[in-house]
């Protein structure tokens, strides 16, 4: 037997401890400590920024489950409501679940979104209860709908007799879409943004040891095949893609009905998660996708690690006009961004700090990019083949 408790490497499983995100945790509480001494949710807002995999969801659900078990010890009653925008893409649809999540039913047909809101709010009212409203992937909402959806959510109730009952928690992969937003709604977050670093490789390995004893058996995993776990998710600083590896490893172990994980399960797990980069591969690819992922190569060859997305974008752009296809806004090529990392061919950072604040970075960590750029180059006279 491997596997003690496997469903505790699925993605979905909130972990009770998130290591070396104390601090992070700690800070978040602080930002709404007001909730739990009864007072009213005015201007309660906060943001969370990092890339993928660096713990931004699970600290938010750690966070809410947290505030609404210690609420219960002060007496007061704060609701948490987890969205995911990439299910909920609009503001109707965030509502309608909100509306159902605090029990305020499904709002009758027909009904605007301030009488959502205001149905959500009396029934909050009825429960003597503060709402905690999480938007994860908030991306994808304000790439939708523009800055709009936020606004309206983080004023809810300031000027209604049924009270400032709620506060709000934006996660963005993003930086650069708070820009989208008003300045009111921009500046109030003010200082109440928590940037999640990737994690460096002993981050890594704690997370491993403590994951992986949760998960399987005893005597399955040696520290010597954490540690190159850990060595191999270090190239991405992702959590998630770092126990994914841990879990593929396990299944590649059972498959072959051993009692140990070993560096040549590991190396398995690895092939099976990288995409190589042929061309049946990138035959796969949209026209737009294509490009930008070109636009990508152009603008990292001659050696450089990273390129700003604003800087790609430029490249897009001008590719667009060479290639007479017609350019896309940033909101579109950033999905195709998130589509090309989804895939496995980019890699997207959040660097912080310096005078120009956050943005993005782009990287390809696992594809030589000359190779790359050469095979991109060759396939452009067969775009009109690729789906548009
Ligand atoms: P994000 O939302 O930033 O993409 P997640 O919160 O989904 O990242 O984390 C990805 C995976 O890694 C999840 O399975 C999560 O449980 C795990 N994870 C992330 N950070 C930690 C941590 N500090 N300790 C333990 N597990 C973690
Ligand atoms: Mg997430």
């Amino acid at each position: 037997m491997i596997f003690k408790d496997e469903e505790k490497l699925s993605p979905e499983y909130v972990p009770s401890r998130l290591v070396h995100r104390e601090e992070e945790l700690k800070l978040l509480k602080s930002f709404y400590s007001s909730l739990l001494s009864g007072g009213e949710a005015y201007h309660v807002r906060s943001l969370i920024v990092g890339s993928v995999g660096t713990g931004k969801t699970s600290l938010a659900k750690l966070f809410g489950q947290t505030m609404e078990r210690e609420s219960i010890g002060r007496g007061q009653r704060i609701i948490y409501v987890h969205i995911n925008c990439r299910i909920n893409r609009s503001l109707f649809s965030v509502l309608h679940r909100v509306a159902y999540q605090v029990g305020a039913g499904t709002p009758k047909r027909g009904y605007s979104d301030p009488e959502i809101m205001e149905s959500v709010l009396a029934a909050l009212s009825r429960a003597g209860a503060h709402l905690i409203l999480c938007l994860d992937e908030a991306d994808i909402l304000i790439a939708e709908e523009g800055g709009e959806p936020i606004y309206f959510l983080s004023r809810s109730g300031e000027d209604n007799d049924l009270g400032r009952r709620v506060a709000l928690l934006m996660i963005l992969r993003d930086p650069d879409y708070l820009e989208r937003l008003d300045r009111q709604t921009r500046s109030s977050l003010g200082n109440s943004i928590i940037h999640l670093k990737e994690y460096g490789r002993d981050q890594l390995l704690d997370i491993l040891k403590y994951r992986a004893s949760e998960s399987f058996h005893k005597g399955v995993l040696d520290d010597e095949v954490l540690e190159f776990i850990a060595d191999i998710g270090a190239e991405r600083g992702d959590a998630r893609y770092t126990l994914d590896l841990l879990w593929r490893s396990g299944k590649f172990a059972e498959a072959e009905g051993v009692q140990r994980i070993t560096a040549e399960h590991v190396r398995k797990a690895v092939a099976s998660v990288y995409p190589t980069i042929r061309r049946e591969n990138l035959a796969y690819l949209s026209q737009d996708e294509y490009i930008t992922l070109l636009a990508c190569t152009r603008t990292l060859l001659g050696g450089r690690t990273n390129a700003a997305s604003m800087d790609v974008y430029e490249t897009y752009k001008l590719l667009c006009e060479e290639k007479n296809i017609p350019q896309k806004g940033y909101t579109t090529f950033w999905n195709n961004l998130q589509q090309l990392q989804d895939l496995g061919f980019v890699r997207i950072t959040v660097q912080s700090g310096g005078a120009k604040g956050r943005r993005s970075l782009i990287s390809l960590p696992n594809i030589p990019v000359n190779l790359l750029e050469e095979e991109l180059s060759k396939g452009l006279k067969h775009l009109s083949s690729l789906r548009p």
